[in-house]
């Protein structure tokens, strides 16, 4: 990770699990985009909790965080599933947000 992204990562409070992979800022639009990525070698099911395979991904995921300046901020990722033996496949759980929520806990 480059310096911004981790700049960016030690203030959204991402763990380790989570990877800035860009910093896009758009003057214009005054926008703040972080893409993120999973990186972890652990899933978890959001249901039980128990370790589960990772199946696949979510489709791409937008939440409001807290602004930056007068740039409306926003988080993007691809949300992994994971396969659980007793819940099936669900999306995991994002440190960040509640689980059906567009913003992000600190919003
Ligand atoms: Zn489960």
């Amino acid at each position: 990770m480059n310096p911004l992204s981790q700049h960016y990562h030690q203030l959204t409070g991402l763990n380790q699990d989570w990877l800035i992979t860009d910093v896009q800022l758009d003057v214009q639009q005054r926008t703040l985009t972080l893409p993120l990525e999973f990186i972890g070698d652990r899933v978890s099911c959001p249901e039980c909790g128990a370790a589960c395979l990772m199946k696949d991904h979510a489709a791409d995921r937008r939440w409001r965080r807290l602004d930056a300046m007068p740039f409306q901020s926003i988080l993007t990722a691809r949300v992994p599933h994971c396969s659980c033996e007793k819940c099936g496949v669900k999306t995991m759980a994002v440190p960040w947000a509640d689980r059906h929520s567009r913003f992000t806990l600190l919003f």
